[in-house]
């Protein structure tokens, strides 16, 4: 019989790496099924509590007609998708998004806008629904495309705590999805956030073509810039008609689980969001990213209303895994994340911008 690998001991006062090779990466996803999970789940285990979840909210507060050519996304202006281009909300209506949201329970809320980079004279108006919205007691959250060091200050200053900006898959692959900005834009932008002190939500999207190796890539690109993000959204591609991506094989699940698992060893501490494509996955694949130590997910891609079928299905299967809102300690005050009541949070079909 072959001798077992035993898995490192995890000391979770122990800083996390940040110098992780892509060979090292690569041998992570290659490990046999069962090895990764326990190695995952262990990790998992010493720094969470693995029967919590974070639960966020999402509302696009600016849908579609993006001049950017995002693959997958249909929001871009140049592919028919069928999802209509709409000005960017008042701060009324969004602050009234986010008092039932808060009133459901939520304790952040993220306002994603389907931008390339917001111009200067959008700032204040989203620095108004930024300040409005954490005057309810609220954390803030905003993805609006690629920030100016100045923009990033003056959101900070508003109030905003996390920024999304996704770095959507590896360095080699990102020119066969997206071609009207680069990789460094990306990284450039995560910079000013970070220098501001406000926290990054950054991950990627699998299943777009990319090879295992280039998944290896995002994650170690992820686990290796100078601070891990908060949180990871590692999302799978959804497909969407008008897209060039649509038609694209899919992924096999065991593969997508194998991302989170890997994930979760390289960023011990960040949270690792399961995102754009779970409404698609079975309960048992979302089960099995749990397992892998995925703690965070997402409503908002969809009208989440009373009685709605995939608001129950959730309810249902936290209910059946034991799984529970994760409690937000902020400034020396818990507050619930329980966010699993009806929240409106609407984005068009298919995701949201950058992947949020
Ligand atoms: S992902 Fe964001 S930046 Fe890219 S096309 Fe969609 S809305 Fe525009």
């Amino acid at each position: 019989m072959p001798a077992r690998t035993a898995a490192p001991a995890i000391d979770p006062a122990t800083p996390p790496r940040h110098d992780w090779s892509r060979a090292e990466v690569l041998a992570l996803l290659e490990l046999p099924f069962n090895d990764l999970l326990h190695r995952a789940a262990s990790v998992h285990r010493a720094h969470f509590d693995p029967a919590e979840v974070q639960v966020s909210t999402l509302l696009s507060v600016k849908t579609g007609g993006c001049p950017e050519d995002c693959g997958y996304c249909p929001q871009a202006a140049r592919y028919h998708t069928g999802v209509d281009a709409t000005k960017l909300m008042s701060t009324d209506a969004v602050v009234e998004k986010a008092r039932q949201a808060k009133a459901a329970g939520a304790s952040r809320f993220c306002m994603g806008a389907a931008w390339r980079s917001p111009k200067d004279r959008d700032i204040p108006k989203v620095a108004a629904m930024i300040a409005e919205v954490k005057a309810l007691g609220l954390e803030t959250c905003a993805t609006l495309g690629m920030l100016s060091g100045d923009q990033a200050r003056a959101l900070k200053d508003a109030g905003l705590d996390y920024y999304n900006h996704n770095l959507d898959t590896a360095p080699e692959f990102y020119g066969e999805v997206i071609h009207t900005r680069e990789y460094q834009d990306r990284l450039d932008t995560l910079a000013h956030v970070r220098d501001t002190g406000m926290k990054t939500c950054c991950g990627g999207i699998v299943g777009m073509g990319e090879s295992r190796g280039q998944r290896a890539g995002l994650l170690q690109t992820l686990a290796t810039l100078p601070a891990h993000p908060d949180s990871v959204p590692i999302n799978r591609l959804v497909q969407v008609e008008g897209t060039p991506l649509s038609g694209t094989a899919e992924l096999d699940p065991f593969e997508f689980v194998r991302t989170i698992a890997v994930a979760r060893i390289l960023m011990p501490r960040s949270m690792v969001r399961l995102s754009a494509g779970r409404e698609s996955m079975s309960d048992e694949l979302q089960a099995l990213c749990f397992l892998a130590g995925a703690n965070s997910i997402f409503y908002g891609e969809k009208l989440l209303t009373t009685g709605n079928p995939d608001t129950e299905r959730d309810l249902a299967l936290f209910a059946r895994l034991g799984l529970r809102p994760m409690q937000v300690v902020e400034q020396g005050s818990t507050v619930h994340a329980d966010v699993l009541e009806p929240v409106s949070a609407q984005m068009p079909a298919g995701r949201p911008c950058a992947a949020a």
